[in-house]
Order: structure tokens, then sequence, then C-alpha cells
């Protein structure tokens, strides 16, 4: 049995009390959400922090505010669960949708929130080990080692972005609102992702993700697509998320992301440019398609074969472009 390492828990009734205990704690203290993610790395000592910070009773966090027309503001502490079963979000952003029902399974979709499915840890064969099968390997870059197994000449961690949301929040061109002791910013979702496995956050440890603010619908139209082995719940080894502003039948912009290929979503920039300005017919979409293989480079570090996957990048973008023909 893996038991959880001993640590401090403690339930700040307020952001700014989170953000002064944050502050002052430092590095060895972590932000808790639902902990369906923290609980297990803890387990396998990826992750000992001395003090947790329970987030889920600070109210300002919870909730889904705005409208489609407005724009909606959702919580950072809002369980997956809810965010699924958000009638007017469904209908505005289906792609959202589809990311948020894929991840993970009902019961921990009930614990589970945006904020920590956003900050999720990075992923690989040779980090989501338990300690003792880490250690007979002499333990990876990401954690207590030095080699990065997958490829060991490499001098950064290739750990994989393994968020159902990130890539859609990315192609939504949402804005994460942060805050710390030191102050409150709000930045583009693309700029919180960096491709770094170890460092996969150019958020400080302390800052807090407290909201996330999605544009008024106005035309956008979204599409979500997910590779993995069970259908009934496994992580994404790859996520096409797609958005696109219609004007009458023609795209007026793009934006296309895929997850799970790299540390970081990364952006298919040809693959939108390529669709702008044009009606969305068959040649657009084998276009577009065509350009996004070429952006996903996925590594031998989960599940399926690298070539597969590599492949699936194309053909799932030309499905999820599909959809949006009669959405
Ligand atoms: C069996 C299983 C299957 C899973 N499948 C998927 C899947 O298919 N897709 C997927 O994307 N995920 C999957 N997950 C991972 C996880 O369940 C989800 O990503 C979930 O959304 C994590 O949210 P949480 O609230 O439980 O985060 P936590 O575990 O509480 O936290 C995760 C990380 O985020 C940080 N954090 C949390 N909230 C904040 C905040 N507001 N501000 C700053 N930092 C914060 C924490 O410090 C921690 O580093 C799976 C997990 C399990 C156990």
């Amino acid at each position: 049995m893996m038991r959880l390492p001993r640590f401090n828990y403690v339930e700040p009734r307020s952001l700014r009390e989170a953000a002064r205990i944050l502050a002052g704690e430092g590095p060895s203290a972590m932000p808790l959400a639902g902990g369906t993610d923290l609980f297990p790395n803890m387990k396998r000592r990826h992750q000992v922090p001395k003090t947790l910070v329970a987030l889920g009773g600070l109210p300002r966090l919870a909730g889904v505010r705005g409208s489609a027309g407005r724009g909606f503001s959702l919580g950072a502490g809002t369980t997956l669960t809810a965010l699924q079963e958000h009638a007017g979000l469904r209908k505005a952003w289906p792609g959202l949708h589809e990311a948020v029902k894929s991840i993970s399974t009902p019961i921990l979709r009930n614990m589970g929130t945006l904020g920590g499915n956003i900050c999720l840890d990075t992923r690989c064969n040779y980090y989501n080990q338990n300690y003792e099968w880490r250690r007979a390997i002499h333990f990876c870059m990401k954690c207590d080692g030095d080699t990065c197994w997958v490829a060991p000449g490499s001098d950064t961690c290739l750990a994989v972005s393994s968020s159902d949301s990130a890539p859609m929040l990315c192609a939504l061109d949402a804005r994460l609102h942060l805050v710390s002791q030191a102050g409150e910013r709000t930045i583009p979702a693309r700029e919180l992702f960096a491709r770094d496995g170890i460092k996969y956050l150019t958020k400080a440890p302390d800052e807090i993700l407290t909201r996330v603010d999605l544009p008024p619908v106005d035309g956008w139209r979204t599409a979500y697509r997910k590779l993995r082995r069970r259908e009934a719940f496994d992580f994404p080894v790859l996520g096409v998320a797609i958005a696109l502003r219609f004007e009458k039948d023609v795209v007026a912009e793009a934006r296309v992301w895929l997850g799970a290929v790299a540390e970081a979503p990364i952006e298919a920039m040809e693959a939108a440019r390529n669709l702008a300005g044009r009606p969305l017919t068959d040649d657009a979409i084998e276009e577009a398609s065509r350009l996004a293989f070429p952006v996903a480079k996925p590594v031998d570090n989960t599940d399926f074969g690298v070539r597969w996957r590599k492949e699936m990048s194309r053909i799932m973008t030309r499905d999820a472009l599909r959809s949006l023909r009669s959405a």
C-alpha cells in the first residue's frame, strides 16, 4: 500500500490568507484543490510538500458567472462535474464541454477542479511510477535523478503535458487570473505553459489561479478530440483543440492547438493561417490537417507508438474540423 507522507494541512478562510501562507512557507507549500492528482503524486513521492493549503473552502474560487454573450468567468475551484453540467457553457463552448467531460472518471470529476486540471503535473512513463520502481532505474531528471530516460542526451525534461482543458483554453484565448501576496495579474492561457517538463508552468509557486475568463461566443465554434487507450477513462496521448470564428460561411479566424504531444500545449499556426479567410471546404480541411501533422512531435514517454500518435494528429484534426462545418 502506498501511504501519504506527513504534511501540515491548513484551511485558509480567505484568498488573502491563502496567499499569505503560500508566500510565507515558500516552495515547501502547495495549493490543494480536489487532490485527485496531487495526492497520488505525493504517495509516489513526486511531490512532498511540508504544507498543503486547501483552496476548497474559498467561495471566491467556485462557480460559473457570466453568459455566452458577455463571456463566462469560471472559478478555478469549480469542479469538473459542475462545468460539465452547466448547460449554458455546453451550448456556448462544446469543445470545452468535450474536453472537460473526457477528464478522468465521474467520481474524480466530482472532486477535481478546473484550476487543478490547468496546473496538472506533466507525465512520463519513467516518472509516474512508485518510489521503488523509480529508485531501481536511479530515478529520472524530473524527480530525484539526473537523466531523462526518454532521451538520455536531453538537457531538459520531456515529460508530457496531459491536461485536457489546457489546449482547449489556449484555443479559446482564455485569460487566467493569478493572485499572490505580491499582487494580481491576468495572462493569456497560452502564456502559462512552458516547454519544460519540470518547470511546466510560468507562474510562481505561490501564485493561486483564481479564475478563467472566456471571451464572448460571437461566432466562434469549437471542437475537441482526444486519443487515449481506454475510452472509459485515460489521460490523453493526443488532444486536438480547435476554435474557428465564422462570418457567414467564411472562417474569419482560426486557432488550432495540440495537447499531450509535448511538454506544453502547442499551436499549429500554419494550419490555422491556412484556414482563415476561406470557407471550410474539404480541401481547406485536408490542407489544415496536413499542416497540423508536422507540429506534433510526440516522444516515447506515454502510451501508444509515437508514429501512430503523430499520424492521429492529422486524422483527429480533420475529424474535429469536419464537425465544425455543421456545428
Ligand atoms: C485515474 C485518473 C485518471 C485521470 N485522467 C485524467 C484525464 O483523462 N485528463 C486530465 O486532464 N486529467 C486526468 N487526471 C488528473 C486529475 O484528476 C485532473 O487533472 C483534475 O482536474 C485535477 O484537479 P484537482 O482539483 O484534483 O487538482 P489537485 O490534485 O488538487 O492539484 C493538481 C495541481 O494543481 C495545483 N493547483 C490546484 N489548484 C490550483 C490553483 N487554483 N492555483 C494554483 N495551483 C493549483 C496543485 O498544487 C497541484 O500541483 C486523472 C487522474 C486520475 C487519478
